[in-house]
């Protein structure tokens, strides 16, 4: 991303701004037609699979690919300029220490070859729509539109209020993408804007949901039924990312698909299959990838899909 707001003003108005990680392009699976992603930083979860890393804490915060690094005794430049010692030397290029840094992103400014880049951008609505309505033309003819994805949009709920307000002024489709992990008062502000609804159930099991997001399922769940009851008419999308040795079971899909039943109204449900996309993310923010080596075999996920199309 290179357009935006890059210094933090001390207040901010909510509704106006926002801190955005990704604005992704010709996107046709998540809404109607050709669709428009825009990623806000910020997830109350911490999923062991999560293909986003970059979007759990809220601020900016600064990737390094080593790969991309001149090499410390050629340019370090970024250790001249931080000013609380976390860049070290490592093997001829840099390490950061994440405890002694700061995320000031004074190192991503000065970095020449974008070995250090800055992820999350303060955003105004106008700046995000009109990058947005940049492809308005392909979504008058797919029917496509905006879709507010993460992290957790409703973290930011007065900016995600915001830009769909705006951008259904605009005339374009709205949809989110949620976790469903937020108060009440957030998804009610938020879900007036919002035309459709991905909503991610990931596991039945409470013990087993918090162990593998950092957070139990009664919440979510309870938001579920109450946005089924209090937006009757809002198509809903269901998604499991089927995840080894967390929910990759019959029981984990078959519980999921007769709790979906028990709701009297029409609910759309899919499975989305694991992959490892994120795992170099991982890298770029000095973590270790949770899942190790794990992998899901694909027939087991056909299997799976089956049990959720019944
Ligand atoms: S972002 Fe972190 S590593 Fe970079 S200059 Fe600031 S404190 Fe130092
Ligand atoms: S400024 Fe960039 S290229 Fe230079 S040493 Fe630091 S990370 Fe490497």
């Amino acid at each position: 991303m290179n357009k935006g707001t890059k210094i933090m003003p001390n207040k901010v108005d909510a509704a106006k701004m926002g801190i955005v990680f990704n604005i992704q392009k010709f996107s046709v699976h998540d809404g109607p037609g050709i669709r428009t992603l825009v990623f806000l930083k910020g997830c109350p979860l911490r999923c062991q699979w999560c293909s986003n890393p970059e979007s759990n804490l809220g601020h900016p915060e600064v990737l390094y690919n080593s790969s991309k690094c001149i090499g410390k005794e050629e340019c370090d430049y970024c250790t001249k300029v931080c000013q609380t010692g976390a860049i070290t030397e490592s093997a001829g290029k840099i390490a950061i220490n994440r405890d002694l840094c700061t995320n000031c992103t004074d190192c991503a400014a000065v970095c020449p070859a974008k070995a250090l880049e800055v992820c999350g951008l303060l955003m105004t609505v106008d700046e995000v729509l009109n990058t947005v309505e940049e492809d308005s033309i392909f979504y008058s003819r797919s029917g496509g539109g905006i879709t507010l994805s993460g992290g957790e949009p409703l973290m930011q709920a007065d900016f995600a209020a915001g830009l769909l307000q705006e951008a259904r002024r605009r005339g374009m489709d709205t949809a989110i993408e949620t976790t469903g992990f937020s108060d009440w008062s957030n998804i009610k502000k938020v879900f007036e804007y919002v035309d459709t609804v991905y909503f991610d159930i990931k596991c039945m099991d409470s013990a087993k949901h918090k162990q593998g997001t950092g957070v139990a399922n009664e919440k979510i769940l309870e938001n579920f039924k109450r946005i089924c009851t209090e937006f009757p008419m809002k198509p809903i999308v269901v998604r499991t990312p089927v995840i080894p040795d967390f929910n990759d079971t019959k029981e984990d899909i078959e519980s999921i698909v007769n709790f979906l039943k028990s709701i009297p109204r029409p609910i759309e449900y899919e499975l989305l299959e694991y992959h490892r996309f994120g795992e170099s993310k991982y890298t770029a923010l000095g973590r270790i990838y949770p899942l190790g080596t794990a992998g899901l075999d694909h027939q087991k996920f056909l299997e799976l899909d089956q049990i959720a199309k019944s």
